[in-house]
Parts: structure tokens; sequence; C-alpha cells
């Protein structure tokens, strides 16, 4: 240990700290830096003295009786280097995890790796390597930088997606999908990726047909493929996003409604016939099913629809499900007939719609031409009869399309299916899972057939990786489970997910067949919950300036621009050079290495620095100019803390000038309250962690105003300090670390009630809370508009409700004013606890004008 050199902490030191037993760490370390200027040098000291404290494990404890805390972020995709957006994501996420467990909660804070799919095989044939062999080298490269980064995972529970384990009960899902009707294969016309050689779903080609991933411009061709029925979800999906737990969703309900639509009809299955004999089967989306009995033909754009080779002729009809009546199948122009939106069939019920009653009589179809009134109940009752007999009936919109999982890749969950000659497709029995990856790739596999037991052929399809990452949120809470996915009772008590953390990216893919796959397991009963995140975090991108050659839009590296009489121009070819705004990217050469950024500023500056500025739902411009202010508040807590060192050495034996003392007391204890108070929301509520930061910059200034013989002798100003440094720390563990030893390592005169737990590092010190008497505002609404206000203590305010609001409210003789008398029919109040209240007081607008108005009815139409 380095002897300190103010002797009387080291006698402080001697007799207070190193002689606990329980405090072995301080044993080894001491002080970094005392009284110096916070250089590159000493953050990275301090980054190596408290490495191994801030990643001490912090698993979750199934044992225990605290309130259980579920923060989970989007796991990555193991591309071998953290990039800039992870730094966002886990930074956020463990700020949040941090502060959970400082306020008591049981959390859980797991991470895995997303780690099958196209980009590791691209490479693993790149670099001729097995794609096993590139995802754990860049699996365990990235875990380090996670180290790094000091997030407070809980690594027992890491779940890695290509790895037998998991993916054994991904194939386990899927065969209970299977079980509940639930999977079918058939022949489709599928985007087809001439680059990537690889099936794409409809949602993977973007608005100018091209591949989201490789940007080839996607070819149509038929093959054979395995599908699983989303769309029978569609109503409840739909239905959910109305749940008010959702409530932080906010856009992403907007983009997810739009991608449902409106589940204003149904798809039935209808049986295909050739030469009269069931070939195989067609989805009919149909807006008014209680008419489906009066259908006359079914229709098609494009013939190859029907999925049989040659033409559609007089030998292909299909059956009427419920009146198995033959209808013939005609092929009628997208132009010629009103498909419904996004389909190529109609079904053509020409008694109820003039465009069908045309191509009836154009064809010589004969039909009956009475009209029937829509009838709703009738409606319901034809799904309800197609949902029992398995003829589909689910309600949604035309234009959802269900899940299409086959990839034709090698590095993805191996589809549990057997292709027997004489059995079919057969699925694998759960006791013989995991059907694990082929070896060799050059030849397909062969395998038993679990029916007849003759040799059949393994199915060579893999799953769409979004399979993968549509339940590992599950996994995590029992991720060693040999037999089941995972256990009932244990995700019970977990799910659902308190706060989920990832990109907006995901909003309308990941998040939808996330949301599907726990929809489908609550209804088989498998999950408490049909929805899986509570309180969604949608984290914006990081942006970084590209530079282009505005000639040619040429990418150039923002080394090799310079500026030149006020203009950015190449510097070899003095090309006038433009800047834009864009996600950072590698083939924008406008990223900035995480790595880069930890040896140039510190760890802990950097998560700063991707905190502050801007909230974490924005995205995030990436400046160096912007940098100065995260710097400057570093440097001013560090020399505060130097001040109150200072302080503490000259006067903690001097005798305490009471009458000083209590005269600045009160402006401590305010800014104390005040302060908690605001932090504490945007930890817990907006998740607004730059307003954090701000409000930890402006306490630190409050703080600096004080004298040294103040801080010496002020108990509000250690309980200050206290409560800034604790509430630093999950933003900023390393750094929070070295200032709370040196905090500690100040000698004490003062005694104090305070609930500082001395001997323990920051993480084992509790969240600052405000006093009992601070007073906290408790608005008054009417109608929504504010007519007067209150103020409360923080002990009352924690039995605040709609009534003790409302009885406060009556004695504001504003408020009664504004009531006029008239009757108040409701008082909502709604409560953030611990910092502030609104009550709105509902009465009738209209009472004045016009007597006995009706009231509005708002029932929901949920159900
Ligand atoms: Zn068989």
């Amino acid at each position: 240990m380095e002897i300190l050199s103010v002797s009387v902490c080291r006698i402080r030191l001697g007799s207070r700290v190193v002689s606990s037993p329980k405090i072995g760490i301080y044993r080894r370390h001491s002080s970094v830096s005392k009284k110096s200027s916070l250089d590159l040098a000493t953050k990275l000291k301090i980054e190596s003295k408290w490495g191994s404290l801030i990643n001490q494990a912090v698993n979750f404890d199934e044992t225990s009786k605290s309130e259980k805390c579920y923060i989970c972020p989007m796991f990555p995709y193991p591309s071998g280097n953290l990039h800039m957006g992870h730094v966002r994501v886990y930074t956020i996420s463990d700020a949040i995890a941090r502060f959970q467990r400082q306020n008591g909660k049981n959390v859980l804070h797991p991470i895995g790796f997303d780690s099958f799919g196209l980009p590791a095989e691209n490479a693993a044939i790149e670099n001729q390597v097995q794609p096993e062999e590139w995802t754990n080298k860049n699996i365990a490269k990235m875990r380090k930088q996670l180290r790094q980064l000091g997030c407070s995972f809980d690594w027992s529970r890491e779940v890695i997606t290509s790895d037998p384990q998991y993916y054994k009960f991904t194939q386990y899902i899927f065969l209970l999908m299977y079980k509940h009707g639930l999977v079918y294969r058939k022949k489709a016309w599928v985007n087809w990726d001439p680059v990537d050689k690889t099936v794409l779903a409809d949602e993977q080609v973007d608005s100018n047909g091209r591949s989201w991933r490789s940007g080839a411009k996607v070819e149509r061709k038929q093959l054979e493929q395995w599908f699983i029925r989303s769309t029978n979800f569609a109503q409840s999906l739909r239905n959910g996003l109305d749940n008010e737990e959702l409530a932080e969703w906010r856009d992403i309900v907007k983009l997810q409604k739009h991608w449902i639509g409106e589940c204003d009809g149904a798809e039935f299955i209808f049986p295909i016939c050739l030469n009269g004999k069931k070939h195989s089967s067609l989805n009919i989306w149909v807006q008014k099913p209680e008419h489906i009995s009066k259908a006359a033909f079914v229709a098609v754009s494009d013939p190859s629809e029907i999925g049989i080779p040659g033409s559609v002729d007089s030998n292909v009809t299909v059956i009427n499900p419920f009146t198995k009546s033959v209808l013939p199948v005609i092929v009628i122009p997208h132009n010629d007939l009103n498909y419904p939106e996004g389909c190529s069939i109609k079904l053509g019920i020409p008694s109820q719609c003039d465009d069908d009653a045309r191509i009836a009589t154009m064809k010589k179809i004969p039909f009956d031409s009475t009209r029937a009134l829509d009838n709703f109940d009738e409606r319901i009752r034809v799904c309800q009869l197609a949902v029992s007999g398995k003829m589909g009936g689910h309600l949604k919109s035309s234009r959802l399309r269900d899940w299409l999982v086959s990839r034709q890749r090698r590095w993805g969950t191996p589809i549990p299916v057997v292709h027997c000659d004489a059995c079919g497709t057969v699925p694998v029995a759960f006791k013989d899972l995991p059907v694990v990856l082929p070896k060799d790739q050059s030849s397909a596999p062969s395998a038993k057939c679990p029916k007849c037991g003759e040799p059949g052929r393994q199915e060579t399809d893999t799953m769409d990786t979004f399979v993968d990452s549509a339940w590992y949120f599950l996994r995590y809470i029992d991720p060693t489970n040999q037999d089941l996915p995972f256990d009932k009772n244990k995700v019970e008590n977990m799910m659902p997910v308190d706060v989920y953390i990832g990109g907006k990216e995901h909003a309308t893919l990941h998040l939808y067949y996330a949301r599907f796959l726990s929809h489908f397991l609550h209804s088989i009963g498998w999950i408490p919950d049909p929805e899986p995140f509570k309180r969604l975090l949608v984290q914006g991108m990081v942006m970084g300036k590209t530079y282009y050659i505005k000639k040619t839009k040429q990418v150039v590296r923002s080394s090799s621009v310079i500026e030149r009489d006020g203009q950015l121009v190449e510097r070899e070819s003095g090309e006038p050079v433009f800047v834009k705004w864009e996600k950072m990217s590698k083939s924008k050469h406008n990223g900035v290495e995480p790595s880069d950024m930890f040896d140039k500023f510190g760890v802990d500056t950097t998560r700063l620095l991707i905190l502050g500025e801007v909230a974490p739902t924005s995205d995030r411009l990436w400046k160096e100019e912007a940098f100065d202010g995260i710097l400057n508040f570093q440097e001013k807590v560090w020399t505060l803390l130097d001040d109150f060192m200072d302080s503490k050495v000259k006067f903690h034996n001097q005798s305490v000038d009471e009458s000083k003392i209590k005269a600045v007391e009160d402006k401590l204890r305010d800014a104390r309250n005040f302060h908690v108070k605001g932090v504490t929301f945007n930890y817990n509520q907006s998740y607004q962690l730059s307003v954090a930061i701000s409000k930890l910059q402006s306490l630190v200034k409050s703080l600096k105003k004080f004298d040294q013989e103040t801080m010496a002798q002020s108990l509000e100003f250690e309980k200050a300090l206290a409560a800034l440094l604790i509430m630093l720390a999950p933003m900023a563990p390393h750094f929070a670390s070295e200032l709370w030893f040196r905090f500690q390592m100040a000698p004490r005169s003062l005694q104090s009630p305070m609930t500082i737990q001395w001997k323990n590092n920051i993480f084992k010190q509790s969240w600052p809370q405000m006093d009992d008497d601070y007073l906290l505002d408790v608005i008054f609404k009417v109608n929504n508009a504010v007519k007067g206000d209150a103020k409360i203590q923080y002990k009352d305010f924690k039995k605040l409700n709609d009534e003790v609001a409302l009885k406060m409210a009556l004695s504001d003789p504003k408020v009664v004013d504004f009531l006029g008398g008239r009757d108040i029919l409701a008082a909502d109040c709604a409560i953030i606890n611990g910092y502030s209240a609104t009550l709105n007081i509902k009465v009738d607008h209209t009472l004045h004008k016009q007597k006995g108005a009706v009231r509005k009815n708002t029932a929901s139409s949920r159900r």
C-alpha cells in the first residue's frame, strides 16, 4: 500500500479502515492519486484498480425474497467487435441494472449471443474456417470487451443460440408449434437473394425490391418452404398493443399496428383438386366469411400461385370447405378485378360483389344473385367453425403473411423434420432432439424416419434466425434446464421483462416475432402473460460524419479530408467534399472504435459521453467537440473531492461554528433533496440519463460554492456529497468507486446518523432518499387544465391516492371556485412515486349550457 502523504489520514486509515476484516479490497489498494488533475493516466489506473470489483459476479438470486427486476438488453450478433451502438445499449442497461440493485431489487441482467446467421457463414467462407470457429472466437473477443466496458451482467446465464444446448430447445419450440398445427410446408414464390443465395422473408425486402442485407435486387423463385401460421395470432397481437402496461412503446405501437393491419377479414384453407383428386391446399382471405357458402369461383392473378405446375385449366378445382361444392379456378389479371390488398387470390362471391358478378357473367359461371345482408354474428360463427375444424378462420388483415421460416443456409438451427418416401414429412420426436448440424455439408444427411423407421432424409433447411431470438429472454430464466426450454414456474415469477432495451431497427421484425411466440406460448399455458416486454427502451442510433466527394458521391476517410479556403476538400485530388450524418458503419468510414475511445478517454468517460447530452431514445451525433462538458464534469467532481479531503484535514479537529453551519444547512439539504428527486426520476421513470448527468453537474456546481470550513463541518455537506457519488456510480462505476474510496478515507469527525455504510464499497450503498419532510408538488387539474397546486411532505406523499388528493383539491379555493358546484364525474391521481402527482378532476363541460348532457361512451373496443 502506498503511504499517503498527509499523516493524519494515515492514522485514521490505520484505525478505521484497514483494521476491518470485511474490506479486504482496501488492503491491496490505495487512493490512485491525491490532489492531481484527472488525466488519462489517472483514469486508466482507476480502471485497472477497480475493474475486478466492477465485474464481480452479480448473479440473479433465485432464492431472494426481494422484488425481482428483469432488465434485458437485446443480445448482440457476435461480429467480433463491439461498436458504439453496443456501447450505448449496454451502458444504458448496465446503468439501469446497477440503479435497481442499489434500490434493493433482485436484478436479472443477462447477456448472450445471437450467433447463427449469414455473416458467420460468409466470413467462414472468406477466411476458410468453420463458422463455429469464427463465431466462438468472436464471442470470446466480445466477452472481453463487454467486461472492459464494466457491464454487470449475470454471465452464469449466458446463452449462445448456435450452441446445441440452446438450439435443441429452439427445435423443441418448433415442434410444439408443429403439434399445435402452426407449422406447414408449401410450394411458394419466394424472394430469392442472388448474392446471399437464400430466401428472404417479405419484410427483409425493402421498398425498392432489394435485400435488406446484401442490397441485391431480389428475384422471384418457387420452392417448397416451411411456414409458421403466425397470422393465426394477428388479432391477439394487435389487441395486445392496446395493453396499458406497454405505455412506453409509443411509436413502436404505431409501427406494429401498421404492420399487422386491421383484422377485418379471415383466411380459410381451401382444398385444391387436380383431376378431381385432392392435391394440396390454398389459403384464401375473405372479408365477409358469412357469405362464404355463396362463393362461385376462385380467381387468381398468377396461375403459379396455386402451386400446380403447368397451366390452370378445367382439371384444377377448389373445394368450398363449408359446402363441399366444387369451385372453378379462373385466371384474371390483377388490373381486371378488385383483389383484396396484398392478395393475388380472391374468392368470387357474385351475389355480394358487383365486380365478382361481372366476372362470373363474363366467364359464364352460374350463380344465385340474391343479395344477403352482412351479419356479424354469423361471421364470427363461421370463423369459429373453421377454427375448430382446422380450416383457418383466424381474423387478420388481407396483407399480413404467415412467417416463412425456411432458410437454405447451413449456419442455422436445423429444422427437426425427416422426409420419408412412405410417410411424407415427419417431425422428429422431442426425445431425439437436438438434431445437430451436419459436419459435412456436401451431401444431404440421411436419417431414420421417426414413424416407420425406414431410411429417410434429414431436412436441410435451417430456421430463420429470428426464431432463435424470439425466445432467448425466456431461456435466460432457466438456462441449464436439460429437459424443457424453461420451467414454467420459474418463468411465472420472472416474466414479463421489466425493461427491454435495444435498437429501433428491431421494431417490426424482432419485436413482432418475439411477441408472436409469447402469444403462442401463452395460449398453451406456458407463460403467464402474452406480452413479453413491459417497458421498452428503444435507443436511437449512433451517427458519425460521412465524407462524400461531391462529384462522384464516393465515400472518403475523414483523415484524407482537409479544409482549404473555407471549404472541405480531399487532400490528394482537391475535389470538394460534403458531410452527412449517418449511422456509423465500416463501409462509410464514419465510425469510432470503442477500444480507441477507451484508450483515448477511458472507459467511464466513454460511458458518460454515450449517455450524456441526448436522451437514450434519440439518435446521437458523435462529435468530439461536445466532449468538453463531460470532461469538465469529471474534473470538477475530482477536484471537489480534493477540496473535501483538504478541508477535512484542515478543519476536522476544530470546533464547529454552529451558527455558521446552521445558516448553510438548509441550502444544502434542499440541494440534496432536489437533486435526489430529479436524478432518481431520470433513472427510474423517464430513462433520460442525459438529464440525470446534467442534474449531477448542477449538484456539483452547488456543492462547489461552499467554503472548506462548511465542507469539513457540515453533516449536510457530507450527505449531499455521498448522494452525488452514489448517484454517479451506475453510469461511471470505476470513477465513482475511486471517488468513494477517497470519500471513505477522509478523517471523519462528525457523529452522523447517516445511512452510509462506511466500510462498504459504493455498490453496497443504498440509493439516497429524500427526507421525510421534503415537500413535493401535487398539481390539481380540472378537465385537464391546471387550476391549482399544493405541497405535501414526502412521507405523506407515499400515502397519496385519488381520495386523499381530491380532499386536498377541495380545500383549494381556486379549484372550488372553478368547479362552481358542478358534479364531479371522476378524479384520477397520476402519481410518480417520489416525484410528483397530478390529480385530474373531470366535470361535465356542458353543464352550464345544457343540463343532463350524455356522457361519452368510452367503452373499450378491445375484447
Ligand atoms: Zn416413414
